[in-house]
Order: C-alpha cells, then sequence, then structure tokens
C-alpha cells in the first residue's frame, strides 16, 4: 500500500487512529486507505465477541457507501433481500405497503443480516486489505499536541498518530472528549427483541417484511428463502429500563411477556414467539437526536456513525448513516487542504441529512409506543401516508435509500452547495 502525505491542521497526516471497530470504524480505515492515508482500528470487545445478536437491515444507501469504495463484495451471501415494508394493524387489515429502493436505477436493495454478520464482513475485509485491527483495546483517554494524538488504552498501552477517529458509538468516549457538554443519548420509549428462527415458515410474501402495529405490541416478520422467519418485536417501556433489569428477564419471562402482548392479535406472532431459538434478550433503544461538536477544531480528532448521531432502530438507518460518513470523511481528507478544514466540511455535508433521519427514527419509534387514542388516530392516517409513498412508486424514500456516493467525485467547494445538503452523495431517481 503506498501512503500519500496530506497536510494536517499543522503538518502531514500519515496516520489515523480509528476508535472503534463496528460498522463505520473498519470501513473508514478501507475508505482512508483508498486516498492514501494509513489507519489502525482499536475495538474495545475480543474477535468474535458478539453481544449484539440482534438482526438489522442494511439499507440500499448503505450498500452503496460500501460499493463506492468496492467493499460491498463481503456481503454476497450474507442476509436476505427486502424489497418492501407492508403495515397491518392487530386485526390484520392491510394500512400499506413501502418500496423500500425501487427507483435506484442500480438495483440495489435492502438486506436483512445479523448485525454481527455485517461487524464481521467489515473487519475481516480490512483486515484483507492491510488494516491492522486491535481487539481489546479500550480507549480511555486522548492527548492533543502540536504535532499529532496519543490515544490512550486501559491496559496502559498508547498509539500515536496525526488524527483520531471516533467510531466508538452511541455511547462514545472520544464524544465526551470533543463535547464534554454533549448530551447522554436519549431513552426511546420501545424495547427490542428478535432474531431468525430457522424452520419455521410462516405466512408473508418473499422480500416483504410485515409489520404489524399491534394492539399492544409492533410485531414484524419475514419469510426467508430457507424456509425460516426472521422476526423483531418492540414491547413499549414509557421509562428507561434501570441497568441490570432487561438482562434479569430469563427466556421463558421474555415468552410468556411477548405472548401477552400480542394476544388476540391476528398473524403468525404466537408461533414464532414459540419457536425462536433462545434464550431471548432484549435491548433498551436510545437515540443522539444533536451533538453541538463533531470535531475537536484543531482539525485532531472527529467523530463518525453512532458518535456523532445516534438514530433510533425504527429508522432502519443506523448502520448505513455509519457507512456514508466512514465514506465521505475520507473524501474529505482527500480533498480538503487541512484536517481542519476536512472535519469542518464533513460535519456541513453530513449534520442535517443524518439529523433529519434521526428526528424520523425518534417520530416512527413513538409511533410504535401509542396509546388508544393515538393508536387509533394512527391507523386512521397511515393508509393514506402509504398510498401516497406507493403512488409515487417511492419517489418519497429516495432521499433516503436514493443516496448515492461517487468516490471519485470532489466534495462540493461551496460546502453549502445544494449536493451538500443532501449530504455529500447525491440523490438517484
Ligand atoms: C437492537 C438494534 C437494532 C438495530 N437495527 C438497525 C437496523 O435495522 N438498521 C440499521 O441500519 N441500524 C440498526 N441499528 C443501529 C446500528 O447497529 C448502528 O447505527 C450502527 O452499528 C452504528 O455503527 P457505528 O460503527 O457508528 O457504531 P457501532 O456499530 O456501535 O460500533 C462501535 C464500536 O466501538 C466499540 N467501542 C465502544 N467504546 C469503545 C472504546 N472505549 N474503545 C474501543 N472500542 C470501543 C464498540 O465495541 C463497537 O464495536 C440497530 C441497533 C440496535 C441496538
Amino acid at each position: 500500500m503506498i501512503f500519500k502525505l496530506y497536510l494536517s491542521a499543522t503538518g502531514y497526516i500519515t496516520k489515523a487512529l480509528i476508535i472503534g471497530g463496528g460498522v463505520a470504524g473498519p470501513t473508514a480505515a478501507m475508505a482512508l486507505a483508498r486516498v492514501g492515508i494509513e489507519s489502525e482500528v482499536f475495538e474495545r470487545d475480543h474477535q468474535g465477541a458478539d453481544q449484539r445478536g440482534a438482526w438489522i437491515s442494511l439499507q440500499a444507501n448503505g450498500i452503496d457507501a460500501l460499493r463506492s469504495i468496492d467493499a460491498d463484495g463481503p456481503l454476497a451471501g450474507v442476509g436476505y433481500p427486502m424489497d418492501t415494508i407492508s403495515f397491518v394493524n392487530g386485526k390484520g387489515r392491510p394500512l400499506g405497503r413501502m418500496p423500500m429502493a425501487a427507483r435506484r436505477p442500480d438495483g440495489l436493495t435492502s438486506l436483512m443480516m445479523p448485525r454481527s454478520a455485517l461487524y464481521s464482513a467489515l473487519a475481516d475485509e480490512a483486515r484483507a486489505r492491510g488494516v491492522r485491527v486491535r481487539n481489546g483495546a479500550r480507549f480511555v483517554d486522548a492527548t492533543v499536541d502540536d504535532d499529532g494524538v496519543t490515544a490512550e488504552f486501559a491496559d496502559g498501552t498508547r498509539a500515536r498518530g496525526d488524527i483520531l477517529i471516533g467510531a466508538d458509538g452511541i455511547h462514545s468516549t472520544v464524544r465526551a472528549l470533543i463535547d464534554p457538554g454533549a448530551r447522554s443519548p436519549r431513552y426511546v420509549p420501545v424495547l427490542n427483541i428478535g432474531g431468525h428462527v430457522p424452520g419455521l415458515a410462516v405466512e408473508g410474501e418473499p422480500r416483504d417484511f410485515r409489520m404489524q402495529f399491534g394492539t399492544r405490541c409492533f410485531f414484524a416478520w419475514m419469510p426467508t428463502p430457507d424456509g425460516g422467519t426472521v422476526w423483531f418485536a418492540n414491547p413499549p417501556s414509557r421509562t428507561e429500563p434501570e441497568r441490570g433489569v432487561l438482562s434479569g428477564i430469563d427466556d421463558a419471562q421474555w415468552r410468556r411477556r411477548l405472548h401477552a402482548l400480542m394476544d388476540g392479535d391476528a398473524g403468525p406472532s404466537g408461533a414464532i414467539i414459540d419457536a425462536a431459538p433462545g434464550p431471548l434478550f432484549g435491548w433498551a433503544t436510545y437515540d443522539l437526536p444533536v451533538v453541538e461538536h463533531w470535531h475537536d477544531g484543531r482539525g485532531r480528532m472527529v467523530l463518525i456513525g453512532d458518535a456523532a448521531h445516534a438514530t433510533s432502530p425504527a429508522a432502519g438507518q443506523g448502520a448505513a448513516m455509519s457507512l456514508e460518513d466512514a465514506v465521505i470523511l475520507a473524501q474529505c481528507l482527500r480533498d480538503r487542504p487541512t484536517t481542519a478544514e476536512a472535519f469542518g466540511t464533513f460535519e456541513i455535508l453530513r449534520r442535517e441529512r443524518t439529523e433529519k433521519i434521526v428526528a424520523a427514527g425518534h417520530r416512527a419509534s413513538n409511533s410504535k409506543a401509542a396509546g388508544p387514542v393515538a393508536r387509533l388516530f394512527r391507523d386512521l392516517m397511515l393508509p393514506f401516508v402509504f398510498r401516497r409513498a406507493a403512488k409515487d412508486g417511492g419517489r418519497s424514500m429516495m432521499w433516503l435509500q436514493g443516496h448515492h456516493i461517487d468516490f471519485d467525485e470532489p466534495v462540493p467547494s461551496a460546502p453549502d452547495s445544494a449536493p451538500a445538503r443532501l449530504g455529500g452523495g447525491r440523490q438517484r431517481g
């Protein structure tokens, strides 16, 4: 690999330290390698550790971001394609159907996959491209000086680089250094639980995720081509569960609770809850609406992905936003004369789009936890919303899933120009 010299705020960049080996971290390393910047990824968890259990939908714009740096290959054979989402109410009455990325000229669609499979695919691909990914390295602090930045880890080791990228997720330690006044992640009033049930074929169309606004709980399922079913549920929980409460709920309690929540609703939820491989495990849900400072102003430290703007899972966009960030940051470092300018441009290109998505995710999560009156109103309104979306053939979703990055294209020189407002890339369709 040939590494180039880029001017930083006060010198030349030869090395980036990337904190976090989730979605954004390894992708940023691969994107930086393409513009000639070497990087090393530091991940707190040990390799193969999988506390992420959940399945996620990686939407087309996220796959597009990976494709822009020729890194979508490892996704071949991972997960199941999903082209539409259809909504029903508790009685099973259809409320509408939403095409995912119907208007993309490249035919990219969403993929449902275990979150752990996405993590492994990205870290393995980064390693295969020569990136050093250090597992078991818990970042605790950083010191910035005129010549660079020194990262410190819990085991007492240090690393030196020219810039440090915080890709360490929603509970970011790097964020606390860049923006000590940043608000804590916001609790969203639904829990998350789900997975894949092999060998259980349920009603539903292939490549269509059926989502049910049940009487007491949101429940979703999609038959998979191997004769199984992917599912998730969002039990409402008005108040944030205290630490340890969710991990203290055992498998049998989860099943009883889910059955009680879905009791009387039409559809296959009961069979799915019975057949789901255990132990079942639930997560609390959070988002992070506005982080005032994404970088340190000195051109040394910057945040990407959930560390800068986490959306609730209801948006189905957290991973895709992180992938877009990773690639667009590398473009900014390539095209701006200093790292301080690159980070500034990156923030201008990304803030509006990502905050809009966080807000949309929050609205979607709240609608899943609606009380009886709000539920009535929601069920009356949703068919109109979906009918409009169906009528325009998915055009209204294109700002989300139609986003396209041409990696070789320079980032706009006037950061407030039109493509910038779309978020660095361009909308297709
Ligand atoms: C239940 C659930 C369902 C979801 N569903 C979807 C979905 O359907 N679609 C979607 O797009 N997104 C979904 N998301 C969100 C998605 O997983 C995140 O948006 C995405 O993973 C963010 O990527 P990231 O790289 O910024 O952060 P992460 O993927 O969280 O990666 C951060 C990494 O940093 C590491 N780390 C943290 N602190 C340190 C430290 N101090 N030192 C070193 N390493 C550290 C962590 O171990 C982790 O590996 C879901 C999330 C959850 C919880």
